[in-house]
């Protein structure tokens, strides 16, 4: 899934790799106020570095979040129509009902109600790209599917993988159904959106990790979103009380790490304000940990190794108006003459109702990069093909009002990376250089993310006495 021309390997390790000069990282180098000194510094303002900051506030450490964009909530994208002011929530939708959930909405006073899938839509099969209507169901997952999970209890909040990995958790999932006899519940496993690449390729044990409990538990029920439709209000929130210790529109330009607890981290971070030193005691990365994103960070051989093993997939969402669809639908991207259906990509996965009027959210899946023109181009196609597809009453020109690209998504490990251990490898990096991985590297959802944040916190905070 890597591919690029030798040369460019070349340019990349060298200046990827290429060392800060001698006083990048000295005191003296900087105007005092541009020298932050903090107990943790948090790279990342998403799901996992905002709960991080928050955690680490209320256990009374000092910390300072580096976030490149300029708002917190990563993923959580939420579109505000001006007329109305209602939201249109186009990344992260639900959340599970669960303590860690109604606790972390609770502490930044942010109303949670149930929130019922009939919402999501009732579907519509087609095929956006020949224009036939696809007489398809999907179904709900069987016992054949909950027996096999119950086997890999270790992916349910996390990847700690047995070692030999067992070899059935790396094949292509298409041929983990076969081996199975998983047919009774195979639709239903592949009826997933907010899952970038190739469905039927994806290793086995990235469907049990995404597909685990906390997500079984939140279709049957336990699902829960913003009491006012609007998942950045937790992250607003947050924003507003953490403010003075945020640094938006800023990345990590040059890093330095001591081998020792006791010689901390330095990193420069570009902000809109110019340069900053930051000298704190611990690192926690809440990044997607591509070694891309750090290349910055002074990274040693060790980390260079396990880092660039991983890598992410493209994955996009959007918001159009004035389709002329009728309301009340989820209209989804089927093939009919593909295994299982599965369209191909890149394409359109879905578009689905939203509580504006005449708002539709949709998402996009493609294995490599897209422009956002391409995007809203094949959208409104799509769009163009629904409306005669369905007998829409008028055919208007469709209107996109918002987009995110939310790759790198879904961070994944070569099969043969795995098998060698490279899971094994990056928990053992946990800690090594004052530096600390949260975020999704080996979880997808938000309770899992936070559930694992707060699970590691307890030793964090140890490093840094
Ligand atoms: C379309 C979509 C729908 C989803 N739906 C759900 C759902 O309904 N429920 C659910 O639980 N989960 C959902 N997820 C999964 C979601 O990704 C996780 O729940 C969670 O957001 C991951 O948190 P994170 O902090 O690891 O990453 P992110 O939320 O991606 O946060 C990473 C942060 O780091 C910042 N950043 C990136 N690079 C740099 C850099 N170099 N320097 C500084 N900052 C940087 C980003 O701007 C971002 O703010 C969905 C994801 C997508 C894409």
């Amino acid at each position: 899934m890597r591919t690029s021309a030798p040369w460019s390997s070349i340019c990349f390790v060298v200046s990827v790799f290429a060392a800060p000069s001698v006083n990048t990282f000295e005191t003296s180098s900087f105007a005092a106020h541009d020298v932050i000194t903090r107990d943790f510094v948090i790279v990342g303002g998403g799901a996992a570095g905002t709960y991080a900051a928050v955690a680490l506030k209320d256990e009374g450490k000092s910390f300072v979040v580096v976030e490149k964009t300029n708002r917190l909530g990563g993923h959580v994208a939420t579109y505000q129509d001006p007329t109305t002011g209602a939201s249109v929530d186009y990344g992260v939708q639900i959340y599970d009902n669960d303590t860690i959930v109604r606790n972390f909405f609770e502490r930044l006073n942010t109303p949670l109600a149930q929130f019922d899938m009939a919402n999501f839509g009732s579907p519509i099969y087609a095929d956006f790209k020949t224009g036939n209507l696809l007489n398809l169901t999907t179904g709900s997952l069987g016992q054949d599917y909950l027996e096999e999970l119950t086997e890999y209890s270790y992916l349910n909040d996390g990847i700690d993988l047995p070692d030999p990995v067992p070899e059935d958790l790396l094949l292509p999932w298409v041929d983990y159904i076969a081996k199975h006899n998983l047919e009774d519940s195979a639709m239903a496993t592949l009826a997933r959106p907010a899952i970038p690449g190739n469905l039927l390729d994806i290793p086995a044990l990235y469907v049990f990790n995404d597909l685990n409990d906390l997500m079984l538990h939140e279709e049957n029920g336990g699902a829960v979103v913003n009491g006012k439709r609007d998942n950045s209000q937790l992250y607003r929130n947050a924003l507003a009380e953490l403010k003075s210790n945020v640094l938006l529109n800023s990345t990590v330009i040059a890093g330095d790490r001591g081998s020792n607890h006791r010689q901390g981290v330095r990193l420069v971070v570009q902000t809109p304000t110019g340069k900053k030193l930051i000298l704190a005691k611990q690192l926690l990365v809440a990044i997607p940990q591509t070694i891309q994103n750090m290349k910055t960070f002074g990274l040693d051989n060790r980390e260079k190794g396990i880092l660039s093993q991983i890598y992410g997939l493209p994955y996009y969402g959007g918001v159009v108006k004035n389709t002329g669809l009728a309301s009340g639908f989820s209209y989804k991207n089927y093939a009919a003459n593909n295994t299982y259906n599965i369209a191909e990509i890149p394409s359109v996965v879905e578009f689905n109702p939203s509580p504006v009027d005449e708002h539709l959210y949709y998402w996009y899946n493609s294995a490599k990069p897209v422009s956002q023109k391409r995007i809203e181009a094949d959208a409104r196609n799509a769009i163009k093909t629904l409306q005669k597809l369905t007998g829409a009453a008028t055919q208007p020109e469709p209107q996109f009002v918002a987009f995110t690209d939310f790759g790198p998504f879904h961070l994944a490990a070569e099969v043969d990376d795995i098998r060698n251990g490279f899971y094994r490898d990056a928990y053992a990096l946990q800690g090594h250089r004052n530096t600390w991985y949260i975020g999704t590297l080996f979880v997808t959802g938000s309770s899992q993310v936070w559930n694992n944040t707060a699970i590691m916190l307890p030793d964090i905070l140890a490093a840094a006495h």
